[in-house]
């Protein structure tokens, strides 16, 4: 990430939009955050997908740049898209969820 803000900052903001992955619901979510560096990554360890986030002192847009292994979120890809998005769709997948056992 770029601009005064600390890699716990960088966490937490994440964390705030992708409390678990929009995708298949997993709380298994990789923080992938380094100082001086353009882009920072999002990798979900159970369908692994994978967004880029650009942060300059707070989120700016949060791109897929790898579809879930059931291909979930095509449609998404390469796209910048606010965070806000993100966060929604997060709370769409745990509020459709039709079977919870299966996460
Ligand atoms: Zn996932």
């Amino acid at each position: 990430m770029q601009g005064g803000i600390t890699n716990r900052d960088v966490k937490l903001q994440i964390a705030k939009y992708f409390p678990w992955c929009p995708f298949c619901c997993s709380e298994k979510l990789e923080i992938d955050v380094e100082p001086d560096r353009a882009h920072d990554y999002i990798i979900c360890d159970n369908c692994e997908a994978k967004w880029e986030v650009k942060i300059k002192e707070k989120i700016r847009s949060i791109k897929l740049v790898s579809a879930s292994v059931g291909w979930k979120g095509k449609e998404l890809l390469e796209k910048e898209i606010e965070p806000k998005f993100w966060q929604n769709k997060a709370w769409l997948c745990i509020l459709t969820r039709r079977n919870p056992h299966k996460s």
